[in-house]
């Protein structure tokens, strides 16, 4: 054994148990297998066609209405107003809950970086807090002992000490499609006089506790990127409870015009954010297909965790207790001794054609955030080094056994 190269208790190496692991649901193949693949099995095809033939392929048309309505069917919510990406749809979140320049809001350093992005195109600023590692999203015991410290509640406002800003918001991502701590983190937000907003970005069709996500946050964000379970192409999607925000997020994403026959005014700045009636067909489409595909999927992770259960040198990330997955991104956590040898098994994963990548760089050491306010952030770190994702797609389950 070398310094560099540690090997679990029955003497396997990183690398070599993780491949057979990996042999034994995949097979070995002879072209990358990607991270995840759109598939369009269903009416995708003459949905789109159908746009073409009439001409309404733009941001007006039925199937706009029919994607926001099957979006708030799946959701058990009266109201889905749809987007043209993910980001959109948090900006307009942040908007509708009353985020205001100089505010802080509190999001995950763990996070894609569309998440971060949204909070500065409200002209508010990041602030960066922990995560937890059975669902990878925020800590809410955690957040709250650090909140208790770092800021005061003056009336009905959150006010950080240090920088006698605002904290208006906290928006929590289910990463990889795991529901996170839903119930700590809604108790928590209604203490510290927090607008909740899910990032639901990753985890359409997922459940905690028999509840969609989604449905949780005084709003919530979808996105239909090419990589996410459902796509629309690009495309996102508000959802929340309340008529008045949504009525409000359809007016900022509709250039906030106020509606006439004819007459084109607009009573503040608005934005450019409507799906376009050809996106919302192909969405319309995969809904169709999403139960299928999530059955689909979660064989695949069924597969994963019985192949990596032997596994001493990581553990396959399953769905929290009391919750139901959509297993976007299925995931391995290396143990800690591990975190060293990382890249070299990304590098044998893809070499090996397993597309494999590390998470996302955290959010404070990404440089236009670096200077945000933070908490003390040891456990995403921990998990940046140590996390990775591997191969994902539906069709992936019809690999043969
Ligand atoms: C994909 C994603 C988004 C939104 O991304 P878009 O590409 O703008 O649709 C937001 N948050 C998270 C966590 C995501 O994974």
């Amino acid at each position: 054994m070398t310094s560099t190269e540690s090997r679990s208790p029955s003497g396997e190496t990183l690398s070599s148990g993780i491949l057979s692991a990996m042999r034994e649901v995949l097979g070995s193949p002879s072209q990358m297998i990607p991270l995840h693949e759109p598939e369009f099995r269903g009416n995708e095809g003459a949905f789109v066609a159908e746009c073409i033939e009439t001409g309404w392929v733009s941001s007006v048309g039925s199937y706009v209405t029919r994607f926001e309505k099957d979006l708030a069917a799946l959701h058990d919510l009266p109201h889905a107003v749809a987007t043209s990406s993910g980001t959109a749809a948090l900006h307009t979140c942040l908007a509708v809950a009353g985020v205001e320049p100089g505010d802080e809001v509190l999001i995950p350093a763990l996070t894609f970086v569309a998440t971060a992005n949204a909070v500065s195109y409200a002209s508010a600023t990041p602030h960066f807090v922990d995560s937890e590692p059975r669902s990878l999203g925020v800590d809410a015991a955690k957040l709250r002992t650090y909140l208790l410290e770092a800021a005061r509640v003056e009336g009905d406002r959150l006010v950080n000490r240090a920088t006698g800003a605002r904290i208006r918001a906290l928006i929590a991502t289910h990463i990889f499609g795991h529901p996170c701590d839903l119930d700590g983190l809604k108790e928590l937000a209604a203490e510290f006089h927090l607008v909740f907003i899910e990032d639901a970005a990753e985890s359409i069709g997922s459940a905690y506790k028999d509840q969609p996500t989604g449905r949780h946050g005084e709003l919530a964000a979808l996105s239909f990127n090419g990589n996410k379970v459902v796509t629309t192409g690009g495309g996102g999607a508000v959802l929340t409870s309340s008529p008045a925000h949504a009525e409000r997020a359809k007016h900022l994403t509709t250039t906030a015009r106020v509606p006439h026959r004819w007459g084109y005014t607009h009573d503040e700045v608005g934005f450019n954010y409507r799906l376009p009636n050809l996106n919302a067909a192909l969405g319309c489409g995969q809904l169709e297909q999403l139960s299928g595909m999530i059955d689909r999927k979660r064989d695949l992770s069924a597969r994963y965790a019985a192949s990596f259960a032997e596994v001493e040198t990581a553990r396959f990330l399953l769905e929290p207790e009391g919750t139901r997955s959509n297993y976007w991104l299925n995931a391995l956590v290396l143990a800690p001794e591990f975190a060293g040898q990382r890249d070299q098994l990304l590098t044998d994963l893809n070499d090996a054609n397993y597309m494999s990548r590390p998470l996302w760089t955290l959010m404070h050491s990404l440089p236009m955030y670096s200077s945000c306010p933070r908490m003390d952030l040891s456990e995403a770190e921990s998990l940046e080094s140590r996390v990775i994702n591997i191969p994902s797609s539906p069709r992936l389950a019809d690999t043969p056994r």
